[in-house]
């Protein structure tokens, strides 16, 4: 088979050097592809880490009292060197996680170009202040401001390393806040090309910074003063940060593992099924936390669907995307390989049948071939835990009713798709669907929707990112109250507390919550 087995240390769980959180060894990143040596980063001790923490939050003084608009304008100029230098963004992200040269266009430079667009062009109205009308105490007024939390941390995977990542930093600097980011690393390259390219674009310094390095730089981040943590990877290493942040009263938005269900109803159209199961099976190679996991077919349309995915995956072109225009890319992370293997062999050992792929690629790098397998059900791993690579397995279902109940069995719940020729019956199912974001007759494509909030249910983790909502959490909610109507010297409702005015008060509250009409209620007050 000729594979190059690549030297980098598995530091996703924590393990790797510097586990001391003194920093140590740099890292070393490999292309997935070839196994080729690309380059080093640093590994950033918890010293230097609470020292860059300590300098963005000195930007962050200036830059969080500038107005929205003029950190729109300069956020733009920054999305503008991104655009400008999309070759050599591409050229990373293809060498570093073996992608396809679209994928890394599509899904990684034209998303976090968009995004910044998007942040830049809500963030005027969205964070401005307002005031809320109160209903009871008409004598005063209040308004609600947005005001920057601070330094803002954010800890990401290796999946979508550029997108990801600027989805968060992004949004905490639009509205005010400095980042400093811990990228995957599995992927600490192309991040050093996201601070090369900001400090390229004229962009404050210490304002954005990245601190490359394992676990322990990323819980090193988490003890040094930030305001706030933005984490996505997985559910295990989650758990962890999220009792870290606990401990230290961070808030935090969780955005962890998925195992998206794709419920294929009696009358869905089997040529867009069959090719949405693909594409969202085996785009990134499956490294997709929002990848189609599992496929749910109603018995009527079961076979015909899966013979029609099984032949479009044998379709696909994999290779290295160094050389040519492939379909399908590398396993970024090499343990994933272990995982679909294993997930596969149970399957089989219980009585699935693997209709393609199924094995690891031949030739040189980290392959593993697209993989659909058929005649599954919940007592295979496959279908109940993360794959996190490209292996779809197929269940039949009687009913839809069975598809739901066993679409919501499951501990995770990010997205789900439904597809079926009536948009609103699917947009019924989808409603019953125990996931944070639901597509109907598509896949994938609201990891690109920065309109739309994103995030899950259960141990997919919560809060979430995007829309204006996500927006507004960078912020900490400010409320100032003030006079509308003057009340002289003291309030009724002031000391001194009496019998007589407490009688008063008493009256007055039955009249204003009692039911009944209006004149029996003033009738309370006498
Ligand atoms: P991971 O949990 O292994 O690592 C994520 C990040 O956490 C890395 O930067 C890592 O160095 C850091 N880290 C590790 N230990 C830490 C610690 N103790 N304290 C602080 N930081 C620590 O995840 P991964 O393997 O990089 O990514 C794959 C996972 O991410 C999958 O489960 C996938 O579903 C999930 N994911 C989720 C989303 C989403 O938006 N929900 C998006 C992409 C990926």
């Amino acid at each position: 088979m000729g594979q190059v087995v690549s030297e980098r240390p598995i530091g996703g769980n924590g393990s790797g050097p510097g586990m001391n959180g003194h920093g140590g060894a740099a890292i070393r990143s490999y292309a997935p592809a070839t196994g080729e040596l690309l380059g080093e980063a640093p590994n950033t001790s918890a010293e230097e880490v609470r020292a860059a923490v300590a300098r963005a939050r000195r930007a962050q003084e200036a830059w969080g009292a500038l107005p929205v608009e003029e950190r729109c304008q300069r956020v733009l100029r920054f999305r503008d060197a991104i655009v400008d230098r999309t070759d050599e963004i591409v050229d990373l992200l293809s060498r570093e996680c073996g992608k396809p040269r679209h994928e890394a266009l599509l899904h990684e430079v034209l998303v976090a170009a968009d995004m910044a667009t998007y942040f830049a062009q809500i963030a005027p109205k969205a964070l401005e202040p307002h005031e809320i009308k109160l209903h009871l105490f008409k004598h005063r007024r209040s308004w609600v401001h947005y005001v920057p939390r601070g330094v803002v941390g954010v800890i990401s995977p290796w999946n979508f390393p550029f997108q990801l990542a600027l989805r968060d930093v992004l949004a905490a600097i639009v509205a005010g806040n400095a980042a400093v980011l811990k990228p995957s690393e599995v992927t600490p390259l192309i991040a050093l090309k996201q601070k090369e390219i900001w400090d390229g674009a004229g962009m404050p310094e210490d304002l954005f910074q990245v601190v490359t390095g394992y676990g322990p730089t990323g819980a090193a981040l988490i003890d040094s003063g930030i305001q706030m943590l933005l984490f996505t990877g997985s559910v295990g290493t989650g758990r962890k940060v999220a009792a870290a942040c606990g401990e230290r009263l961070i808030p935090c938005v969780m955005e962890l593992g998925g195992k998206a269900p794709l419920i294929a109803c009696a009358d869905a159209d089997i040529e867009r099924t069959a090719q949405a199961i693909v594409f969202g099976g085996f785009a990134n190679a499956g490294q997709v936390c929002v990848a189609v996991e599992r496929v749910y077919a109603h018995r009527e349309i079961h076979d015909r669907l899966l013979e029609r995915t099984v032949e479009i995956t044998k379709g696909l072109n994999q290779g290295d995307p160094g050389k040519e225009f492939v379909d399908v890319g590398a396993i970024i992370f090499p343990p994933q390989i272990d995982v679909a293997e294993r997930h596969i062999k149970d399957a089989v050992d219980k009585g699935a049948t693997v209709k393609a792929g199924g094995k690891r690629a031949p030739g040189q790098g980290q392959f593993f071939e697209p993989t659909i397998i058929a005649g599954c059900d919940h007592a295979m791993t496959v279908m109940t835990e993360e794959i996190f690579g490209p292996v779809v397995p197929f269940m039949q279902v009687a009913t839809e009713e069975e598809a739901i109940r066993l679409a919501n069995e499951s501990h995770l719940g990010l997205n789900a798709y439904v597809f079926s020729e009536d948009t609103d019956h699917a947009r019924r199912l989808a409603e019953r669907l125990q996931a944070g974001s639901v597509l109907v007759n598509d896949v994938l494509m609201n990891g690109a929707l920065p309109d739309a909030p994103f995030g899950g249910v259960k141990q997919s983790g919560f809060g979430r990112v995007m829309g204006e909502d996500g927006l507004r959490q960078m912020c900490d909610v400010k409320h100032i109250n003030a006079d509308r109507i003057a009340l002289g010297s003291k309030d009724p409702t002031w000391f001194p507390y009496t019998a007589s005015s407490y009688s008063w008060f008493k009256r007055g509250m039955r009249a204003l919550f009692s039911s009944g009409g209006f004149l029996r209620r003033i009738g309370e007050l006498f």
